[in-house]
Parts: C-alpha cells; sequence; structure tokens
C-alpha cells in the first residue's frame, strides 16, 4: 500500500503530527541519504506538502545534500522551526544540533531524546515526513519506529549479497515492529561509462529486485551508479528536482511511492 492508502487511516484519526516515511539499510554507503533527498524533492514535484528529519546521528549528510549547512534552526518556545532550502523541503538534521565537525558520542536515550526534538519541532503546513535513519538497526531505529509509528519505511540496497543480507535484516526490523514495508530500491545498479557508453554493473544488478520477489515486496526501482548523481548531490542540487534524465528513476520511485 502507498501513502495514499495510509492516509485515509490516519485522518480519521486526526494525527497532530504529519506521516512519517523512514528510509532505512542495512549498512552505511548504498545512497541511503541521497535516495531519501531526492525521493522528498520528486514527492514535493508531485504536489505534497513534504519535510525531512536527518535522524543519522553519527553521519547526518542531509544539510550538505540540501545546501544549508551553515544555517541554524530557530525555535519557538521550545520547539525546534525546520531549516528552509531552495528546494522547498523544509529539514531538521541532528548535525543541527551539534557543533560542525564535532564527533556526536551520544548513547541511546540521548539519541532518542535528540530525535523526538526534530520530530516534535514545528512541522506547520508539512503532512509528510521522509525520515533518513542511520543504517542498521539500533537504538535510534528502535525509538522511531517504537514511539514514532512511521505509516511505512522505504529500504535501499545495493545490489551486493552483502548488502542484500544487510536490508533483509532491516526489513526484519521493520516487520517485527509492524511497520509495512512500502517497497525496496536498488541502488548503485549498473555503471554507464561516461567515455565509452558501455555498461558494466560493478556490483551486480538485479539482486534487490530478485531479494523483494522473494520477500514478497514491492520493488520501487533501480537507480545506476551515475557520476552525475554524486556531483549533483555534493552540490546541493538533487537531480530529482528538474526535468533531467538524471534524476528520472527518483521520480519514478516517488510515484511508486505515493501510489
Ligand atoms: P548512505 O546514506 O547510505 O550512507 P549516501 O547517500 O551518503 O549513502 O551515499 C554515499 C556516497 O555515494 C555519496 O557520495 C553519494 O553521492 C554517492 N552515491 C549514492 N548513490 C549514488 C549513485 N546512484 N550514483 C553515484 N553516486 C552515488
Amino acid at each position: 500500500p502507498g501513502i495514499d492508502h495510509v492516509r485515509i487511516a490516519m485522518t480519521a484519526e486526526k494525527s497532530a503530527r504529519p506521516l512519517i516515511v523512514a528510509v532505512g539499510s542495512g549498512k552505511g554507503g548504498v545512497g541511503k541519504s541521497t535516495l531519501a533527498v531526492n525521493l522528498a524533492v520528486a514527492l514535493k514535484r508531485l504536489g505534497r506538502k513534504v519535510g525531512m528529519v536527518d535522524a543519522d546521528i553519527y553521519g547526518p549528510s542531509l544539510p550538505r545534500l540540501l545546501a544549508s549547512e551553515d544555517v541554524k534552526p530557530g525555535t519557538e518556545g521550545t520547539r525546534l522551526i525546520p531549516v528552509p532550502n531552495a528546494q522547498g523541503v523544509p529539514m531538521l538534521s541532528m548535525g543541527h544540533l551539534a557543533k560542525p565537525g564535532q564527533a556526536i558520542a551520544w548513547r541511546g536515550p540521548m539519541a532518542g531524546n535528540a530525535l523526538g526534538q526534530l520530530i516534535d519541532a514545528d512541522w506547520r503546513g508539512i503532512d509528510l515526513l521522509i525520515v533518513d535513519l542511520p543504517p542498521g538497526t539500533g537504538d535510534v531505529q528502535l525509538t522511531m519506529i517504537q514511539k514514532y509509528k512511521p505509516v511505512g519505511a522505504v529500504i535501499i540496497s545495493t545490489p551486493q549479497d552483502l548488502a542484500l543480507i544487510d536490508a533483509a535484516r532491516a526489513i526484519s526490523f521493520f516487520d517485527q515492529a509492524k511497520v509495512p514495508v512500502i517497497g525496496m530500491v536498488e541502488n548503485m545498479s549498473g555503471y554507464v561509462c561516461p567515455h565509452c557508453g558501455e555498461v558494466s554493473d560493478p556490483f551486480g544488478s538485479g539482486g534487490a529486485e530478485a531479494e523483494a520477489a522473494d520477500m514478497g515486496l514491492a520493488f520501487l526501482g533501480r537507480v545506476p551508479l551515475d557520476i552525475a548523481v554524486r556531483s549533483a548531490s555534493d552540490a546541493g542540487t538533487p537531480p530529482a528536482a528538474d526535468e533531467g534524465i538524471v534524476g528520472q528513476p527518483f521520480r519514478l520511485i516517488a510515484e511508486r511511492v505515493a501510489r
């Protein structure tokens, strides 16, 4: 079931918070944050009122990906006010709660409290929060799913066996918490050589789709390993934001998530 399906049930409950969709992965470096940002931007283009929370305390990357590194969130009373950006996707990051470059060595409960501040911020005008979870299945993820009940989760994996085993672990984590897994995305799937156009598969290809089929999960799409994805992301201009070909896989994934 996509977001709309769940939305109807939630509206009936008059939820005060925006609906939460968690983006998770079994391990780091698979492109979870990149996917989360582009998904949010693409959903925004589809007319959703989208905000983002960067729950990745040990490696917050949304401030860079949304070009708002030097902006500090304001407060109103005890609540944080989300940081605006050029994409129109207000965002709060664990990175905003720490000094730049400072190592964050919080124990579980502190991290959980910090996460609470981000989720319970002033999300007025936003009805969908995309939450970029830390990789794996630790304390922050537990707090997130037990306390803040996402309406669904999107799992990112590379086609590699190892990443897939970790992804399966993340999926069972959401299953146990009864958070519906909306589907799986295969990132870094196939590489097109910018010089000769030859397609190669550095991490294999199709593994996540097969895994999703095995587990009875929806497959939301694949994103190729593409230098343009990395350079646009590093520049704080997510490729899903314009009509370009580079952003197309992300826009397709967003359509499937919203369906
Ligand atoms: P994670 O959140 O899983 O740790 P990131 O989104 O931070 O991963 O991505 C890790 C690195 O890989 C970043 O430098 C990012 O720009 C790059 N990257 C992610 N997806 C792609 C892709 N499809 N093509 C090229 N580079 C990518």
